[in-house]
């Protein structure tokens, strides 16, 4: 059997080491300590605003501290981006809030304006206006940020920026990342920097970071004795994998720009294939392309050449499954155009890691031209 090639593999700079190295040394082996004041402070300067940052054990957490933050409660509507991973939709759950999903637009394959703005106005006529937004740079690719900011604005919604996969990424030369009301970053294996298992709040607001960082440690009141008057969380990132993200953040550039090669060269060797689609950067935007993603002409042409791929150890994935049709969301309320279900069908995650070597790209390259008989 051929060698696995994997969609996308952690990558490790070497530097990472050193800096487990020190935490063991000095002996903070905590979910406080340097390392995380350290990688924080990494990430607000390579994000380069007027931002703080609160260093969380995953995406996942960060979002449901960035909905409690938004002031989502029982009973309350949030409006979330249906095609996107279901981490982005869960904390909306945890509240006991109800989703209201929103299809996408074919630009971007995000967020659609025209059916966020329709759906909110539904959800007013109903009775209840929506507490937050959720969009999503999926796979890298920025949202139409302004034409988002300004419905949310118009109606006085906050947007939850869930920047899990678009870190590098940019829209108008401004980071993804910091274009919400508050926003989110992922550092789980898969992503274009890891921590192993990790995540972080992102806010203009000091007093937002600070409620964070006093959520995600038990929130614990300043008293000797342990004394809590509000609902904790154990949700603050470890010193030993702030150490792993302190060693990622030195090579972040890279990675952006090993990922963008990897879509450049798929591109360049399969675009001339009839059935198959490359979706370029819309004016204005940057992707990390964190995964390369192309559209097939059908679900059996997607599904035939996802086998094939299989069959020779290349892992690849069908973009993610809209939310709107996953046994767990499918009975909640939805604004849907068709598109992303359209894209569910044909389209295809192709391996994308910065850790991909030369031969191995041949490799994947080869079996979409045989299966394509090209
Ligand atoms: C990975 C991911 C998350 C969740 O991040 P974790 O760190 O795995 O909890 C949320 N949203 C999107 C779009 C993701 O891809």
């Amino acid at each position: 059997m051929e060698s696995k090639i994997w969609l996308s593999s952690p990558h490790m700079s070497g530097n990472e080491q050193s800096y487990i190295n020190n935490a063991f040394e000095t002996n903070w082996i905590a979910p406080l300590g340097p390392h995380v004041n350290g990688f924080e402070d990494d990430i607000q300067s390579y994000l380069n605003d007027n931002i703080h940052v609160a260093a969380l054990s995953s995406g996942t957490a960060a979002i449901h501290l960035g909905l409690i933050l938004l002031g989502v409660k029982k009973g309350d509507e949030v409006i979330c981006q249906s095609k996107t991973f279901s981490a982005s939709a869960n904390p909306i759950l945890y509240l006991g809030a109800t989703p209201i999903f929103v299809d996408s637009e074919e630009d971007t394959w995000n967020i659609s304006p025209n059916q966020l703005e329709l759906a909110i106005q539904d959800r007013i006529k109903k009775g209840k206006k929506p507490k937050a937004i959720i969009a999503v740079h999926l796979y890298g690719m920025p949202y139409k940020v302004d034409q988002i900011n300004s419905i949310a604005a118009a109606y006085n919604i906050p947007v939850l920026e869930d920047s899990a996969e678009a870190l590098g990424s940019t829209f108008k030369n401004k980071k993804c990342g910091t274009l919400g009301d508050i926003s989110i970053l992922s550092f789980n294996g898969n992503k274009i920097i890891t921590t192993s298992g990790g995540g972080a709040l992102i806010t203009k607001n000091k007093t937002i970071k600070d409620k964070a960082v006093f959520f995600a440690t038990q929130s614990r009141d300043k008293a000797v004795e342990y004394l809590h008057s509000k609902i904790g969380y154990n949700y603050r990132l470890s010193n030993v994998l702030a150490g792993i993200g302190r060693g990622q953040m030195e090579v972040l550039d890279k990675r952006v720009a090993s990922r963008r090669k990897n879509y450049e060269f798929y591109k360049k060797n399969l675009n001339y294939i009839d059935n198959i689609i490359f979706k370029s950067e819309p004016e204005g935007m940057f992707s990390n392309r964190w995964l390369t993603t192309i559209l097939t002409d059908s679900e059996e042409t997607r599904e035939g050449l996802r086998l094939e791929l299989d069959k020779h150890n290349i892992e690849s994935r069908p973009l993610w499954k809209p939310m709107h049709q996953q046994p767990i969301f499918k009975d909640y309320p939805k604004y849907i155009n068709g598109v992303s279900d359209q894209l569910f069908k044909k389209g295809l995650c192709l391996p994308s890691g910065s850790n991909l070597t030369d031969n191995e790209l041949d490799r994947v390259i080869s079996i979409i031209k045989t299966y394509f008989r090209v």
